[in-house]
């Protein structure tokens, strides 16, 4: 494990869970940055590009795929995701850390590729809870929401893939969860072999 590098931090959760407005409150509130993925849907109202998705054409998306200019991409619910590649490469590389908001599949394609990222579940503290948030969203049809919560009882059959659950009953809570989640993973002892081993070296010293 390579300490001067970044985390990589994929939260994933069943849609409506509260996964994008956890992260937009995330903004500002630790040293990370939050990938903006690529997607083939139709920005919904107040949406902007290359700020919440880069909205592409299917061809766009698809020339992408041809240059591997994605770590991975996945379909979601009928449109085409994906995490640029080159944007979360270099901060990794460079020690900064990147949340990466992605679905399922696309969050267990980066488990192969990157073991030793941190890999959070979001859930919603009811079915029902989950029901309402899509539905008062009003960002679907009735199909696609009905797509969309068909699809959460899949997805939770895959919790145990992650390394955290967290239960966003609150916003508030929510985010501190995943703070003190960054904070201790930045703390772990196996990736804080350097920092032991200068201890070690200035107690031969003396
Ligand atoms: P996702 O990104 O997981 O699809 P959103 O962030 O769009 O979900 O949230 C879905 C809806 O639920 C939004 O209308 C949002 O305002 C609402 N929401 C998110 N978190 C909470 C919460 N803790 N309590 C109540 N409503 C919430
Ligand atoms: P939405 O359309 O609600 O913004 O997102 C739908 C789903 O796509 C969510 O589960 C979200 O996490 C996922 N998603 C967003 N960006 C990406 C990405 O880059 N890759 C993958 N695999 N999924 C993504």
């Amino acid at each position: 494990m390579d300490e001067k590098k970044g985390l990589l931090i994929v939260i994933s959760g069943p849609s409506g869970t509260g996964k994008g407005t956890i992260c937009k409150s995330l903004v500002g509130k630790g040293d990370f940055l939050i990938s903006v993925s690529a997607t083939t849907r139709q920005p919904r109202q107040g949406e902007v590009d290359g700020v919440n998705y880069y909205f592409l054409t299917k061809e766009e998306f698809k020339t992408k795929i041809e240059n591997d200019d994605f770590i991975e991409y996945a379909e979601v619910y009928g449109n085409y995701y994906g995490t640029p590649k080159s944007k979360v490469l270099d901060c990794i590389k460079n020690g900064i850390n990147v949340i990466l908001e992605i679905d399922i599949q696309g969050a267990l394609k980066v488990k192969k590729t990157c073991p030793d990222g941190v890999f959070i579940f979001v859930i919603p503290p009811s079915m029902d809870e989950l029901r309402k948030r899509i539905s008062n969203r009003g960002t679907e049809t009735p199909q696609s929401l009905m797509l969309r919560f068909r699809s959460a009882y899949e997805e939770i059959k895959y919790i145990s893939r992650y390394n955290y659950v967290v239960v966003n009953d609150t916003v508030d809570m929510a985010v501190k969860r995943i703070q003190s989640i960054i904070i201790a993973e930045q703390c772990r002892a196996d990736r804080r072999k350097g920092k032991i081993l200068d201890l070690e070296e200035e107690i031969i010293d003396e």
